[in-house]
């Protein structure tokens, strides 16, 4: 059985072998880049390559890179706990090609790659094109020899990718692996396609326009090659388990949550353990790569997901700050292949500690006025705008936190009332400063900032809305 940290330098080995240079995983925080929260993509840090603005020595290459989804135009926060595929935090393994070769080589790398190197039966896998992309229907055909009823032409957003609202795009082709008629779900493009059946493992990019902010698109200088395969999603297959939570990496994770919770993954704590140990990854290399949690922009996304896993570890009846004993194990599992994680393992688990100790002060309490606003709502009942901001407000509960808890008891959250009550609480604030007379000091508003949390917190606009910052 092939580990992970196998599978990776299998990849890696495969496309350097074809001439691509091996590069290291850029940070997570994007380099030069304001329009992106997060490295969501393989093709990031390669952007102003493919616009031509910056050249480099090789016209191949091939990574691991690290991404996290979890705010923005590609937001999987929302499915991790739901989904047996997606995390906040996965490593995408990519092929490049900068101008130099483009489909027909992309596949025939790739099927090779799958049905020889990594022996995934041909029979469970189908491809997807863009719908008019007779090319690539014909190469599908002519290099896999798969038939036309495991080519699916797909006209959506699904089979053309872009990264953001602005930058490299392109027409893409996409395998899917068939986990077995035991799981529900449909092959892509029919209606039942949003089950677990059919997984996207690998999505190889015709890289063709750069889109402008306007939603104009002008031509590349070159066409090139960019794909993305997640890791733990090739991991599950090849390890012959179906959610990326049963591979060996997470295997592991969970293991160590469940020893010091003293609690096992079974029943309805499963998702708990899943979301802790998704959590404990996007969260520590988040904070590896220096960000801090904080009230706005990136800071407040790592926020929202730090408490998200200290909320499960409530529910696991952890009676001390959990998330930090965690850490260990993941450095053990991740250490070698990231460094950086071992060279910040001290202040990842001091930023977590502080946090989870911090946020345990309210959580209790925020849990129990939760339980009582839900006693008289039954399945599809909608929590109170105002009860939203109460959370938020006093108890230090992000919104989606709310929901996210509101979703795992089978109710809705009143959005708007939560909205016109943060807005109501900002004018009676402004009411109450002006005419004061006086300005505070840098030092005295961190002060009372510290004092009073999230309700001085002014970051809710820039990351509430697109997520981007
Ligand atoms: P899905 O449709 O399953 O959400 P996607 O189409 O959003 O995936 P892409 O943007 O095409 O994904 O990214 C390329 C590859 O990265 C995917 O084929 C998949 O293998 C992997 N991937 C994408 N999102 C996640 C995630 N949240 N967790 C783990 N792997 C992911
Ligand atoms: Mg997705
Ligand atoms: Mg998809
Ligand atoms: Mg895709």
């Amino acid at each position: 059985m092939s580990s992970l940290n196998q599978i990776r330098s299998t990849f890696l080995d495969y496309f350097a072998a074809d001439g691509h240079e091996k590069v290291q995983s850029a940070p997570l925080v994007p380099q030069n880049d304001p329009t992106l929260l997060f490295v969501n993509a393989g093709m990031v840090p390669f952007k102003n390559v493919f616009t031509g603005q910056e050249t480099r020595a090789t016209k191949r290459a091939t990574s691991s890179q690290k991404c996290v989804r979890a705010g923005g135009k590609h937001n999987d926060l929302d499915n991790v706990g739901y989904t047996a595929r997606h995390h906040t935090f996965f490593e995408m393994l990519g092929n490049f090609s900068f101008g130099d070769y483009f489909k027909e080589h992309a596949i025939e790398l790739a099927w090779n790659l799958v049905t020889k190197e990594f022996g995934i039966p041909a029979d469970r896998l189908m491809a997807t094109v863009y719908i008019d992309d007779d090319e690539a229907f014909d190469l599908w055909k002519k290099i896999a020899g798969l038939p036309e009823s495991k080519i699916a032409r797909i006209a959506g957003s699904d089979n053309f990718w872009s990264m953001g609202d602005t930058g490299p795009c392109g027409p893409c082709t996409e395998i899917f692996y068939d986990h077995g008629d035991h799981i529900w779900g449909g092959p892509p493009g029919t209606p039942e396609e949003d089950g677990d059946r059919w997984v996207e493992i690998w999505n190889l990019v015709f890289m063709q326009f750069d889109q402008q902010a306007d939603g104009s698109r002008s031509l590349l200088p070159r066409p090139s090659i960019d794909t993305g395969a997640g890791l733990e999603r090739v991991a599950a297959v090849l390890q012959g388990v179906h959610s990326n939570y049963e591979t060996d990496l997470f295997r592991t994770l969970i293991a160590a949550s469940e020893h010091e919770t003293n609690t096992s993954a079974e029943g309805d704590r499963t998702p708990s353990h899943r979301v802790i140990a998704d959590h404990l990854r996007s969260s520590s290399f988040l904070i590896a790569d220096g960000v801090t949690p904080s009230n706005e922009g990136r800071g407040y996304v790592l926020r929202r997901i730090m408490r998200r896993a200290m909320r499960h570890a409530h529910l696991l009846g952890a009676a001390d700050p959990l998330m930090h004993r965690l850490v260990p194990t993941l450095v053990q599992e991740m250490g070698e292949a990231y460094p950086e994680l071992r060279r910040a393992q001290a202040f990842i688990e001091d930023t977590l500690k502080q946090e989870e100790i911090r946020f345990r002060t309210t959580l209790g309490r925020g849990m129990g006025l939760l339980e009582d606003a839900s006693r008289d709502l039954g399945e599809g009942g909608v929590l109170s705008g105002q009860t939203a901001f109460t959370l938020y407000d006093t108890y230090g509960f992000p919104l989606d936190l709310t929901q996210d808890e509101a979703r795992r008891r089978g109710f809705t959250v009143d959005t708007e009332g939560f909205d016109a009550a943060m807005n109501e609480q900002r004018s009676r604030s402004r009411e109450h400063w002006t005419g004061s007379g006086q300005t505070a000091s840098a030092g005295e508003w961190l002060a009372l900032r510290d004092r009073l949390g999230p309700t001085v917190f002014t970051g809710y606009d820039s990351v509430e809305g697109s997520g981007e910052v």
